[in-house]
């Protein structure tokens, strides 16, 4: 009897010691995904709405969406309006009072940081532009960083009894990823100053850190495709003040850059832009390897 009552304690015991994620997240976008995952281990589920090759500025409001978002104890988006064209939708379809704007479990990770480009004047003529400022925060590797504290906090908050373990989890996140940001600072000096072409406004942080140069992009207008007028104003102007590279991003139609490229004689570099963008874009410490490395190789 006594041995039974071990076994059956001693299963209870296993079962409470591997529960079930203690934490749904909802993300938008794959690298807010992967900073989930980074920081809550096995005590969150993960899911992001869309894919590296997804535009995260369009995106259909489809009912497994609506399903996962309703079930999510916190969302993680970019925000600053990236979303503003379905997220929205999804708000009120769904119901989900935990993750509405204002509650604990609604984390908009362009807020923790210094946006780029906040408009002085807020004309929409001129494309999609962003009262808040362009919300493509992630690819300055100092912003992931001031963003992981604040999903910590946040994970520690709505899941107290886990608390220390996310901590802990947080703490080692933040020492790898300033180790690897040393090692990113020195590979990406010879970037610098480097003139580039690109497709959309997407990459301007990661400009903003490397000390890039940007002399154009193949939007006319942020979020307006290409035209064949605007791109032959860019050729005429490659010719008479080349860029060394000309990139896009998976969710980019390539054919306006190789265009540009083939007119040109100037290389065409396809960036990962976010998790899952490239084979090596992996996580995010992969994300930032495969982009300086592919940068890197087209100047060599
Ligand atoms: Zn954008």
């Amino acid at each position: 009897m006594k041995t039974l009552l071990n076994v059956l304690l001693g299963s209870l015991a296993g079962a409470l010691a591997w529960p079930a994620a203690a934490l749904n997240v909802f993300t938008c976008e794959p690298e807010w995904a992967a900073l989930a995952q980074e920081l809550g281990g096995d005590k969150v589920s993960v899911f992001s709405a869309t894919t590296a090759q997804q535009d995260p500025h369009r995106l259909e409001a489809r009912p497994s969406l609506i399903a996962r978002f309703r079930n999510a104890d916190v969302l993680i988006c970019s925000g600053s309006e990236l979303e503003v064209g379905w997220l929205p939708l999804l708000f009120t379809q769904s119901g989900n009072a935990r993750i509405q704007p204002g509650s604990p479990g609604y984390i908009e990770a362009s807020q923790y940081v210094i946006r780029l480009e906040i408009p002085k004047v807020i004309d929409r003529a001129l494309g999609d532009i962003h009262p808040q400022g362009n919300p493509h925060v992630h690819l300055d590797p100092r912003n992931i960083a001031k963003i992981a504290e604040a999903v910590t906090a946040r994970f520690a908050e709505l899941d107290a009894r886990n608390a220390d373990a996310y901590r802990a989890r947080g703490e080692d996140f933040g020492k790898r990823w300033q180790q690897a940001m040393d090692r990113w600072r020195g590979e990406a000096q010879s970037l610098k100053g480097m003139p580039l072409v690109v497709y959309h406004k997407d990459m301007s942080y990661f400009i903003n850190w490397t000390g890039m140069r940007e002399v154009g992009s193949l939007e006319p207008k942020p979020g307006i495709p290409p035209t064949p007028t605007h791109l032959a104003e860019l050729v005429e102007q490659m010719k008479r003040s080349p860029a060394k590279v000309v990139v896009y991003s998976p969710y980019n139609n390539p054919g306006a850059a190789q265009f540009l490229s083939e007119r040109t004689g100037i290389p065409v570099a396809p960036l990962p832009f976010t998790v899952g963008g490239t084979p090596k874009a992996k996580d995010l410490f992969g994300l930032f390897d495969d982009t300086i490395e592919r940068l890197r190789a087209v100047t060599k």
